[in-house]
């Protein structure tokens, strides 16, 4: 790809990943909910770049299921260790702040909860009917984990009926057992496939600069096209701290829209392609966007 550097140095950002100070009235607010609902949000936890802008939108990705992972992806803050026991109590406070902020989109996602049974689908399955039934009117948009490929817990979050079904491949193939060793690639692309073969609307994201070649990155992209992926977010992996993987390359926004253009050409509904654009970042406009169009296409 153009635009390629060996710089591996996180302390040396180009210019344009500079993101939005959290502050704002709206950005205190949403932090008193999350207080006071005891919830936990992906922004804060994986420490994503878009947090300030985001939050000032009074939008937030809820993570449910607790703040520790059974996994540990190279890439990822989200603390690694043994979770504490699954809180049957949450889904209704999960449901409560929807309310209370009023979401037109909501994101939810989980850590990955490998010890527990059922994978943690049965509070994924809660938590979905309690934001639906409090909040008709949002639209549910969810970032699941592959649930070690066992399906009757994914066919369990899909009774629930999200409307976007989100599950990241993260990365090429060649690179899953250093980016995600407990996960796989194949495996992934079946959580999409089967999701997408119940009718849902499905969406992925790929985090670029972890030293992907271009030609492996269009291959990805084929095989998300040819099992009917909907939405594709693309956007510059950031190292979180010295101890994660190293930033292999800076990809510049013209290559990230080239991209973008790439995949809108080879059959995805909408791609969001940018340096910080994240799974969950404008995931509201995302499913805006993604509405409109099907429906658009539905008239002709
Ligand atoms: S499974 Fe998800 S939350 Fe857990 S370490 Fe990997 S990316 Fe982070």
């Amino acid at each position: 790809m153009p635009g390629a550097n060996s710089n591996t140095d996180i302390e040396r950002k180009p210019p344009w990943l500079r993101a939005q100070i959290p502050g704002g009235r709206t950005y205190q607010q949403l932090q008193g909910l999350v207080k006071t609902h005891r919830l936990h949000t992906v922004c804060a936890s994986a420490r994503c770049p878009n947090l300030g802008e985001c939050w000032n939108r009074g939008i937030a990705t809820v993570m449910i299921l607790g703040d520790v992972c059974t996994r540990s992806c190279g890439f990822c803050a989200i603390e690694t260790g043994r979770p504490s026991a699954a809180d049957f109590g949450e889904p209704a406070r999960v449901a409560d702040a929807v309310r209370i902020m009023g979401l037109r989109h909501v994101v939810i996602t989980s850590v990955a909860r490998d010890e527990l049974a059922d994978g943690g689908s049965e509070i994924w399955a809660r938590t979905i009917r309690a934001v639906r039934r409090a909040n008709p009117e949002t639209s549910i948009e969810v970032l699941i984990p592959d649930f070690r490929g066992h399906w009757e817990d994914l066919h369990r979050v899909l009774d629930a009926e999200p409307d976007i079904l989100n599950h990241n491949v993260e990365t090429v193939p060649s690179l899953h057992k250093l980016v995600r060793p407990q996960a796989g690639y194949e495996r992934s692309l079946e959580v999409l496939r089967r999701s997408k073969e119940r009718g849902f609307t499905t969406k992925t994201s790929i985090m670029l600069g972890l030293g992907e070649a271009e030609d492996e990155l269009l291959k990805v992209f084929q095989d998300l096209v040819d099992i009917k992926v909907d939405i594709l977010t693309l956007g510059q992996y950031l190292r979180p701290s010295k101890n994660h993987l190293p930033v292999r390359r800076w990809v510049t926004p013209e290559d990230f829209a080239r991209l973008k253009a790439t995949a809108l050409t080879m059959g995805f509904g909408v791609c969001e392609s940018a340096p910080l654009v994240r799974s969950s970042y404008h995931a509201d406009e995302q499913s805006e966007k993604y509405t409109r169009q099907t429906v658009g296409k539905a008239a002709c």
